[in-house]
């Protein structure tokens, strides 16, 4: 059985039989006859049914909002956005995947050329429990709209999240076998890439699982797209509007506890403010309201595991042992963790150079334009980074030379359906979401008329 554990509980919430060989070979192979009948199906049939999954999902967002809290601990107010995230999700790509997937000609001296963009088959998904929803929507969206079918290989602590997907998707009205769940834990994940029915392999998830992922896809000449989580900064300059900058901070490190890839997980502070930010942000942070995920006054929950939450403590620890001071919090109860606040972090600290997954933020200052970008680029990561001023000219001048997949001014690093999603150097690669998100998984096929 795999079990889900209500992370503020303890109780377990849900339980699932673990699925044996031959089962996910025949899932595997309803999957590939139903790619057959799927990749035939026009467009505006898929975003007819794409529509109604983001009717469904808003339809019973409480219903689906609950199933999230419950199972990794997430505020109910923001498991019931993540709820409305994926169905926004269904509508874009509802009315964008023909734009998205037209023919692109080029001119050349044949007498017509151009790129197709067409299915390749069954994609496997390895996806984590920080948004159990949203991860998971933003690749079966994208990719069932180009045409491909999706198999899910979820967190082993969200398997109600996953079985309730697949609801979504057959409650629309999508045919069984378009988007299969698969209820598994991961040391079946190699036989599955080797099975040659399944075609690519996206993850998001920790480098560890990242890096043997992609080792197995790479033996047999799959295609992944990796998004491995990221260290982001949040670079404070002295002209920024420090009430707003506080603000933003206090979201960008704290929400979803801490759990989130694109959180700013470090924070660089010009030496000018950083006596009078500090300040200002521990009150931020103080403002924040822990209790039950499924009270609607809640702000920060719990972490989603408990061994995640000692994890941090570890992190904690470590920066302690080299001078850092905890400015507020650093208590753990279980697999609820304080919002903390650590102050004299350095480069050799872990908390500055491992992804700290979880509600604590180091504060690292620096003297000018040249040590903020240094500090900020110092990290293995490159998932993003927001800079914080109000001058433009000067915020033009640094995003080149940040080494990052996005550059956010004034504003958290965040994911919008609109644009694309995804990192450098141990983030991972390749791109979610937009329309580069939807061509990743597609054969990009050149033709040409002559
Ligand atoms: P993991 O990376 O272990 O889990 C993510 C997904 O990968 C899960 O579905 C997991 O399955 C699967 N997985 C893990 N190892 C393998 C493997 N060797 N082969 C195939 N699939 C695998 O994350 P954790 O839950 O252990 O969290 C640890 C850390 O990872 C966090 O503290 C954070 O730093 C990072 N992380 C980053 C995320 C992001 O958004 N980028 C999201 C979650 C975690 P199973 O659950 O069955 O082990």
């Amino acid at each position: 059985m795999i079990k889900s554990i209500n992370p503020y509980t303890q109780e377990i919430v849900f339980e699932i039989p673990e699925l044996d060989k031959k089962d996910v070979e025949m899932a595997i192979n309803r999957a590939e006859e139903q790619y057959k009948l799927w990749k035939e199906v026009s467009i505006s049939e898929r975003s007819i049914l794409m529509k109604a999954a983001g009717e469904e999902l808003r339809e019973n967002a409480q219903e689906y909002a609950q199933i999230i809290t419950q199972e990794m601990g997430k505020p109910i107010a923001q498991s019931l956005a993540e709820v409305e995230k994926c169905a926004n999700l269904c509508d874009y790509y509802a009315d964008n995947a023909s734009k998205h997937l037209a023919d692109k000609i080029i001119e050349t001296e044949a007498h017509k050329s151009y790129v197709s963009y067409e299915p390749i088959g069954i994609i496997l998904a390895i996806m984590p429990w920080n948004f159990p929803f949203w991860q998971v929507m933003r690749f079966a969206v994208p990719a069932l709209m180009a045409g491909n079918v999706g198999i899910l290989k979820h967190a082993s602590n969200v398997m109600k999240s996953a079985v309730n997907i697949e609801k979504v998707f057959e409650r629309a009205g999508f045919p069984k076998g378009c988007f299969t769940n698969l209820p598994i834990g991961s040391k079946m994940v190699e036989e599955i890439i080797k099975n040659p029915k399944v075609k690519a392999v996206t993850l998001t998830g920790s480098e560890t699982a990242g890096r043997a992922v992609a080792a197995v896809a790479g033996s047999q000449i799959k295609k992944t797209v990796l998004e491995l989580g990221g260290s982001n900064a949040l670079v404070v300059f002295a002209d920024c509007n420090l009430q707003e900058t506080v603000k933003t901070c206090v979201q960008a490190r704290f929400q979803n506890a801490g759990q989130s890839c694109i959180a700013g997980k470090r924070l660089l502070v010009e030496s000018a403010i950083a006596e009078e930010f500090t300040k200002a942000f521990l009150e931020g942070v103080k403002e924040l309201q822990p209790g039950d995920p499924l009270n609607e006054k809640t702000t920060i929950g719990t972490m989603a595991r408990i061994d995640l939450a000692e994890e941090l403590e570890k992190q904690l620890q470590d920066a302690l042992d080299k001078g850092a001071e905890v400015l507020l919090g650093g208590k753990r109860d279980k697999a609820y963790f304080q919002p903390t606040v650590v102050g004299n972090v350095t480069t050799e600290m872990s908390i500055f150079k491992e992804e700290v997954f979880g509600p604590l933020i180091g504060i690292t200052t620096f003297n000018d334009e040249e040590e903020a970008v240094e500090l900020s680029n110092k990290s293995l990561f490159g998932l993003g980074v927001t800079i914080f001023t109000e001058d433009f000219e000067k915020a033009s001048r640094l995003i080149p030379k940040f080494d990052e997949g996005a550059v956010f001014v004034n504003e958290l690093v965040k994911s919008d359906q609109r644009l694309p999603f995804g990192g450098t150097k141990n983030s991972g690669y390749g791109r979610e979401l937009s329309q580069d998100g939807i061509q990743e998984f597609v054969n990009k096929k050149t033709v040409y008329i002559n």
